[in-house]
């Protein structure tokens, strides 16, 4: 068996550093049930990369969804899978198995699950982990990001898999959850989702409340609370930035 790769091809940086994506890392996935690729094998590992959603457009989001949080989480989506389609594209060009995740496709819609967790290839890349909102947070931007994926046959040295949570004692999320839909659980790699969040309790909600917004699809509170997008905003604003 080869080597593991111990370095990123410089073309891969390149192409990415020109896409301005600066907060990305690659997933070991073996041993998760991926997409399988054209030859019906599931995919050995992902390239994850996180884009940062407005700041100013999340703060306002306190409370429930704005027209200009849906606007943001459509442009920011639009940008996510016109990436993911052409890194797969150079991916292939240079003879290697690619598949883009689609951002935000419900393609289970009795589970309200998509084919494959982003956030799982995000942990995993070392990118974040998962908050008692069930959704990535990174040190740098929180959870006020988007996430997208790449699965790949590339060898590249893959991330170290985030293991544990850092949000401490905080409960703002589960306390500003309209819904009562987190259970207000610690994160570990191994908690099934249903540990975390009570998707249907969540989904019902904003079908309820937010269909003037995507159809019920968005909420964002959950999100917009957490202190480690709160802290940016506070940074952003210093710097003028
Ligand atoms: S998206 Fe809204 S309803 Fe769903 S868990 Fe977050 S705050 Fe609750
Ligand atoms: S609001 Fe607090 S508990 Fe929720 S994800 Fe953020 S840090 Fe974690």
């Amino acid at each position: 068996m080869p080597a593991p790769s111990t370095s990123f091809p410089a073309w891969l940086t390149q192409w990415l550093h020109v896409q301005n994506i600066v907060h990305w890392g690659a997933a070991d996935l073996r041993g998760f049930s991926t997409p399988r690729d054209a030859a019906g094998r599931e995919f050995p590992g992902a390239i994850s990369w996180v884009v940062p959603v407005n700041p100013r457009v999340m703060a306002q989001v306190q409370h429930g969804p704005t027209q200009a949080y849906a606007a943001e989480y459509d442009r920011v989506n639009l940008q996510i899978n016109e990436l993911a389609e052409r890194l797969a594209a150079v991916l292939r060009d240079r003879g290697f198995q690619a598949q883009p995740l689609a951002a935000s496709v419900r393609s289970d819609p009795v589970n309200i699950r998509g084919d494959f967790p982003h956030k799982t290839a995000a942990t995993r890349a070392g990118l974040g982990w998962i908050g008692r909102h069930c959704q990535l947070v990174t040190f740098k931007w929180g959870s006020w990001v988007r996430l997208g994926t790449v699965f790949t046959d590339l060898d590249l040295p893959t991330g170290r898999p985030v293991q544990r949570s850092f949000c401490g004692r905080c409960r703002r999320c589960v306390e500003a959850c309209p819904a009562g839909a987190l259970t207000g659980a610690r994160w570990s790699p191994d908690l099934p989702r249903e540990n975390i969040l009570d998707v249907r309790a969540c989904d019902h909600w904003k079908k309820e409340n937010y269909r003037q917004y995507h159809e019920g699809h968005v909420c964002g509170i959950c999100s917009a609370v957490c202190p480690f997008g709160l802290k940016l905003l506070k940074k952003s604003a210093g710097t003028g930035g």
